[in-house]
């Protein structure tokens, strides 16, 4: 996995509770847990009700960071994912599972929540160093609270998701 799938992860966290127009938390349970890190190997199994309230208490926290970013202000956004880094460091190893070739796993150890928080704010200081502050947002399509990470090529990413933007379009016209 690269380290840009690993800022996807906070991504998906902070979205979890903030599509208005889906409506519900979808961490409100330990299925919803297990459903959210299903396609991920190494989250994905041994999830526990204390990995879920870790994980709904630092879903604030890694929303500051969009908010922050989207407010121009680098040095709150550093900040926090500084912080976050602290708290939840990576433990890199080398793998060579299932024949592949040898290759870096980053969190390889301590609780899931512990490893989903240590890839999620690690992902997210590569991302922020390759791409600029710029990069991270809101959704501008109220009622949502949906976050996202613009890697378009010209840089005009508004929206978190293709619904959104759909549903914008439908607005305006
Ligand atoms: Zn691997
Ligand atoms: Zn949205």
């Amino acid at each position: 996995m690269d380290l840009a799938s690993y800022a996807e992860l906070a991504v998906r966290l902070v979205n979890t509770d903030s599509l208005g127009h889906e409506g519900g938390d979808q961490i409100a349970t330990l299925e919803g847990l297990r459903a959210l890190v299903a396609d991920r190997q190494h989250l994905n199994h041994g999830v526990t009700r204390r990995d879920l309230e870790e994980l709904r208490g630092m879903r604030e926290e890694f929303r500051g960071f969009f908010t922050a970013c989207a407010a121009g202000n680098g040095a709150a956004a550093a900040d926090l994912l500084n912080s976050l880094m602290i708290q939840h460091p990576v433990h890199p190893q080398l793998s060579g599972h299932d024949g592949q070739p040898w290759h870096v796993h980053y969190t390889e150890s301590g609780s899931m929540a512990d490893k989903y928080a240590a890839g999620a704010a690690m992902g997210l200081a590569v991302r922020l160093s390759e791409l600029g502050v710029q990069r991270f947002g809101t959704c501008q399509g109220p009622p949502c609270e949906g976050v996202f990470i613009d890697s378009s090529d010209d840089a005009t990413r508004r929206y978190c998701s293709d619904r959104c933007a759909e549903r914008a379009a439908a607005t305006l016209f």
